[in-house]
C-alpha cells in the first residue's frame, strides 16, 4: 500500500527528522515510566509508515498501534517484528488474517470475540486480544456499565490471550475537561471484573497524547501517544509538558517568478488581486497533495527568511505567494512547514489558518509527495519499498 515515490527531484518534500522523533519518545518515556504504544497509523502521522516504524522499533519501542489492518500487514511485510495492535473495529471477515499476520487485534463485542476465536481455531493458532471498553466516546467498545459478561467470556476463551484491555479518551487535549477523571474512574470499575473473576490483569492502557500530556491517572501500565511522538501538540489549549521537537518540515521551491500588474487578479476565480504592481511567485505543490485548498488567500510561506502571504486559491498542483518588493529567484527553497532562518511554521499554525487540526493537515499530506529522511538511514537502498520478507 504505502509507495515510494519516484525519485524525479521534485522540489516539493517532507522532510523527517528521526532525531526529533527519538527526543520525543525519550520525553514520553521519562515523562510517564512506563512501556509506550507509539502510534503509527494514518502514514505515520503522514510522516511515512515504515520508515518511523523501523526508527521506533529501532528505538526500542515497546508496541506500536496501527488503525487498520492492512497498515499491520505492511509493516510485517517489511520485516517488522515488534508488536503490533490493530485499534480498529475489525471486521470478521478479515480475523484470520490477524493471525496470519500476528497481529493483536483490538475485540469490542461479545460477538467479534466469538469470530476471532473461531479464525483462531480454524488457524489452529490462539489469537492476542486486546479488549475494547467505552467509557465516553461512544464509539466501538462495550460500555464500561456492562462489561462484566464481556470481559468474563473472553477470559475463560481457550482460543485468545487476552493482552490488553483498553479504552479512549474523548477530552484529554484540554486540561481542564472534568471528562478525564470520569472516564478514568469507569475504566478502572471494568478492570475491577479481572480482580472479581480472579484473572491476571492484562496490560491496561488509556492514555493518548493528552492523557500523557496532562493526566498521570490515565498512564496506568502502558501509554498509546500519536501525534506527540511526532513533536505536535494535539490541541491549542494543551500544556507543553513535554518539550517536543516537531519532526516534519514540508519544503518547495520556487519555479516561477513574474509580475503581476495593479488590479490583475491571480488564480482561479479571480478572488484576489494586487493594489499595485507586486512580484508574485509560484510554489509546485497543492490541495492534489493535501496542501488544503482552505488556506487559500490565508497561508504563508518563508523565502529568504521572510514571511510572505500566498495569494488566490490554492490550485490542485500549485499555488502562488505574493512577495511584494522582496526577491526571489526559481529554486529558491520555499518552507511551508519548517524553519528557515529565525523564523518557522508549525504545523499547529498552518491548522489554525485552514480552520482545522493539526491531525487533519498532517495525515491529509499524501503520497504524491516525496519523503527525505534525517539523519539518512543507514540501510540498503531500496528497503524503504518495501522488501518482500515473508512475515
Ligand atoms: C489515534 C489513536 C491514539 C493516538 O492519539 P493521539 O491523540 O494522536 O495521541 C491512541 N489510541 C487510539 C485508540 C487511537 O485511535
Amino acid at each position: 500500500m504505502e509507495h515510494a515515490a519516484i525519485d524525479s527531484g521534485r522540489p516539493t518534500r517532507i522532510v523527517v527528522d528521526l532525531d526529533a522523533i527519538a527526543h520525543n519518545l525519550a520525553g514520553i518515556r521519562a515523562r510517564t515510566g512506563v512501556p509506550v504504544m507509539a502510534v503509527v497509523k494514518a502514514n505515520a502521522y503522514g510522516h511515512g509508515l515504515v520508515p518511523v516504524a523501523r526508527h521506533l522499533e529501532a528505538l526500542g519501542v515497546d508496541q506500536l498501534g496501527v488503525a487498520f489492518l492492512e497498515e499491520g500487514i505492511a509493516l510485517r511485510q517489511a520485516g517488522l517484528r515488534v508488536p503490533i495492535l490493530v485499534m480498529g473495529g475489525i471486521f470478521g471477515p478479515q480475523a484470520s488474517q490477524f493471525i496470519a499476520h500476528g497481529l493483536e487485534a483490538t475485540v469490542s463485542s461479545l460477538d467479534k470475540l466469538r469470530q476471532v476465536e473461531a479464525a483462531a481455531e480454524a488457524a489452529g493458532r490462539k489469537a492476542v486480544v486486546h479488549l475494547k471498553v467505552d467509557t465516553g466516546m461512544e464509539r466501538i467498545g462495550v460500555h464500561s456499565y456492562s462489561a462484566g459478561p464481556f470481559i468474563e467470556a473472553a477470559v475463560a476463551s481457550r482460543w485468545c490471550t487476552v493482552k490488553g484491555v483498553y479504552s479512549h479518551l474523548a477530552c484529554a487535549d484540554d486540561p481542564a475537561s472534568p471528562m478525564t477523571a470520569l472516564q478514568v474512574e469507569r475504566f478502572a470499575e471494568a478492570c475491577a471484573h479481572f480482580d472479581r473473576l480472579d484473572a491476571p490483569m492484562p496490560i491496561r492502557h488509556l492514555a493518548n497524547s493528552g492523557g500523557v500530556l496532562h493526566f498521570p491517572a490515565t498512564w496506568l501500565d502502558m501509554v498509546r501517544p500519536g501525534i506527540i511522538v511526532y513533536g505536535v501538540l494535539p490541541d491549542a489549549a494543551s500544556q507543553a509538558t513535554i518539550a517536543l521537537r516537531p519532526a516534519l518540515s514540508l519544503r518547495s521551491q520556487v519555479v516561477y517568478f513574474k509580475v503581476v500588474r495593479a488590479g490583475r487578479p491571480v488564480s482561479y476565480g479571480a478572488t484576489w488581486a494586487p493594489a499595485r504592481d507586486t512580484r508574485v511567485v509560484t510554489v509546485p505543490i497543492g490541495y492534489g497533495d493535501g496542501w488544503p485548498r482552505a488556506l487559500s488567500g490565508r497561508g504563508e510561506v518563508l523565502i529568504r527568511g521572510v514571511r510572505h502571504p500566498a495569494v488566490g486559491r490554492i490550485c490542485m498542483d500549485q499555488f502562488m505567494v505574493d512577495i511584494g518588493e522582496g526577491t526571489a529567484f526559481n529554486e529558491d527553497e520555499v518552507v511551508l512547514v519548517g524553519r528557515q532562518g529565525e523564523d518557522a511554521i508549525r504545523i499547529e499554525d498552518v491548522a489554525g489558518m485552514a480552520g482545522t487540526i493539526p491531525y487533519e493537515i498532517l495525515t491529509g499530506l499524501n503520497l504524491r509527495i516525496p519523503r527525505h529522511y534525517l539523519p539518512a538511514p543507514g540501510r540498503s537502498p531500496g528497503e524503504a519499498g518495501g522488501r518482500p520478507t515473508g512475515g
